[in-house]
C-alpha cells in the first residue's frame, strides 16, 4: 500500500499538469493535448478499457474499471476537460494556467469547473484501488467530454454510440458543492434551453429617416415581434409553449421550498435591482417560476446606428438573440417551431426566426434508491445538514444521459459559493477538494 499523502500529492501534480493546458473549447485550443493526458491518467490506474473517440467535433475520453463481482452495479462519472476562456487576464491574482495554492485554496482556470472535480475523483479511485488490492465492488465508467462549455456539441451522438458500453445504474454529475448556506448540495436536474436569432429585414438598404412618417423600419418590426412574445407578468405569450410543461410534484415543491437559498430579498440586494420582480412575486411564486417554469430572455438586440453622435437613419435590418430556458417535458425544436408559427400567425412576414442551439431539460425528485445511496455517503462525509434540489435554474446536458440510460443522476462536487467559475480567480477550498475525495471513496465503499 502506498502512503495516502503520496497518492494525494501525485494527483495534485497531475491536476497541475492538466490545468497547464489551456483546453478552451470556445477557441478549440489544447483539446487533443488534454484528452491525451487524461487517457494516460486512466491507463496508469490500469483501467480495463480506455478510449479516446475523435469521431465528432470534440474528442471524448471514456474509461471503464471492472469489478470482479458478477452482479456488480455500474457507477458512471461524468466530467469535462474543456474550460472557459481565462480572459481578462489582468483580473487574476495568479496565472490562470498555473495551479496555485493561496489562503487554503487552490486557484486556476478549471480548478472547480471541471478539472479539479475529475482529479479529486481519480484521487479517490487511486486510493481505493491501492487500499483494496485493485478490487472494486462496483464497475466504474468515466465519460470526460471536451465541449461542456460550448453546449456539449457531439455529446448526444457519442453517448448514443457508446450506450451499450456505458450502461449504468447511477450517474454522478461533473460538478457541485456547497451552497451559500454552507450545505453540501445534491442536485437532480438541469433546465433545458433553446436559443434563436430574430432577423428583421424591411428594405434593400438603410433609408433616410425623413421617410419615417410613411415607411416602417426593421427596428420597429423587431421590437413589435419581441413585445408580442411575452406577457407583462413575464410569462411567454406563444401558443402551446406551456402545453408540455410538467407540473412540479409535491416533493419537488417541498425540496425547493426547504433548500433553495434564493429569495426575493437576496435577488434585490445582491444585484442592486431597481426593476421590480416580475409579477411582484412572493417567495413561493418566485421559486416556482425559477425552478419549474420556462422563461424567455433577450440576450441582445442590435439595429441602426449606435456610435457617437447622431445619425438620422431608418434601419433596413435589425437582429436580436433570444433564449427560452426549458423545463421537462419541453423539447427545444418543438418550442422553436411554436415561436416560428407565432411569427406567421401574427403576420410578421419580415422577421425570420433562426434556430441556433438546443438542449433538453431533465429533473428528478431525488427519491430513487440509488440516490439514497449518494445521500447516505454525503451525510457520512458532510454531516446531516445537506441540501437536496430537484433541479438547478441553469442548463446542462443531463437529458442526454437520461435518454440513453434511464438511470438517476445527481450532482455533487468540490465547489462553494465563491468558486468564481467562468470568472477570474476561479478557486476551490483545499478542504472541500479532499472531502470530495473521501465522499467518492464512501460511495465506492457503499457497494461492498
Ligand atoms: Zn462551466
Amino acid at each position: 500500500m502506498v502512503e495516502r499523502t503520496k497518492i494525494r500529492q501525485e494527483y495534485l501534480d497531475k491536476l497541475a499538469e492538466l490545468i497547464k493546458i489551456p483546453s478552451v473549447s470556445a477557441k478549440k485550443t489544447g483539446l487533443t493535448e488534454a484528452s491525451d493526458l487524461i487517457k494516460t491518467f486512466f491507463q496508469e490506474l490500469k483501467a480495463d478499457h480506455v478510449i479516446v473517440d475523435n469521431e465528432y467535433e470534440f474528442p471524448l475520453v471514456l474509461a471503464q474499471f471492472k469489478s470482479a463481482k458478477t452482479d456488480a452495479k455500474t457507477l458512471l462519472i461524468y466530467n469535462h476537460y474543456d474550460v472557459q476562456p481565462a480572459e481578462p487576464f489582468d483580473l487574476w491574482h495568479s496565472d490562470p494556467w498555473t495551479l496555485t495554492e493561496r489562503d487554503d485554496k487552490f486557484f486556476g482556470r478549471g480548478v472547480d469547473d471541471d478539472k479539479g472535480n475529475l482529479l479529486a475523483r481519480l484521487t479517490a479511485l487511486a486510493e481505493y484501488l491501492d487500499e483494496n488490492q485493485y478490487q472494486l465492488p462496483v464497475n466504474i465508467d468515466f465519460v470526460v467530454e471536451g465541449s461542456e462549455e460550448t453546449a456539449s456539441r457531439g455529446l448526444a451522438q457519442y453517448l448514443q454510440k457508446h450506450a451499450d458500453f456505458l450502461k449504468n445504474d447511477l450517474v454522478i454529475w461533473e460538478s457541485g458543492g456547497y451552497n451559500s448556506k454552507e450545505q453540501q448540495e445534491l442536485n437532480g436536474g438541469t433546465k433545458g434551453i433553446v436559443t434563436f436569432d430574430l432577423k428583421a429585414k424591411t428594405a434593400g438598404r438603410d433609408l433616410h429617416s425623413s421617410l419615417a412618417p410613411v415607411v416602417d423600419s426593421a427596428a420597429w418590426q423587431l421590437v413589435a415581434v419581441i413585445n408580442s412574445l411575452r406577457n407583462p407578468d413575464g410569462t411567454i405569450a406563444v401558443k402551446g409553449v406551456y402545453d408540455s410543461v410538467r407540473k412540479a410534484s409535491e416533493r419537488e415543491l417541498a425540496l425547493v421550498d426547504q433548500y433553495s437559498t434564493i429569495d426575493e430579498h437576496l435577488l434585490v440586494d445582491s444585484f442592486k435591482l431597481t426593476a421590480a420582480l416580475l409579477n411582484n412575486r412572493d417567495k413561493t411564486d418566485l421559486l416556482k417560476a425559477l425552478y419549474f417554469s420556462p422563461a424567455l430572455n433577450i440576450e441582445g438586440i442590435s439595429s441602426g446606428y449606435q456610435e457617437t453622435g447622431v445619425k438620422t437613419v431608418l434601419p433596413a435590418e435589425a437582429t436580436a438573440k433570444l433564449e427560452i430556458r426549458l423545463v421537462p417535458d419541453q423539447d427545444p425544436r418543438d418550442i422553436f417551431d411554436k415561436v416560428a408559427a407565432h411569427l406567421q400567425e401574427h403576420g410578421f412576414t419580415n422577421v425570420k426566426a433562426v434556430y441556433t442551439l438546443g438542449e433538453k431539460p431533465y429533473r428528478s425528485d431525488l427519491s430513487a434508491p440509488e440516490i439514497q445511496r449518494v445521500i447516505k455517503a454525503t451525510e457520512k462525509v458532510y454531516g446531516k445538514d445537506i441540501s437536496l434540489l430537484p433541479t438547478t435554474p441553469g442548463t446542462g446536458p443531463m437529458a442526454y444521459f437520461y435518454d440513453n440510460f434511464k438511470s438517476p443522476i445527481t450532482a455533487a462536487g468540490i465547489g462553494y459559493a465563491d468558486s468564481a467559475d467562468h470568472a477570474p480567480d476561479e478557486n476551490v477550498r483545499i478542504k472541500d477538494y479532499f472531502d470530495h475525495v473521501d465522499f467518492i471513496k464512501e460511495l465506492i465503499k457503499s457497494y461492498d
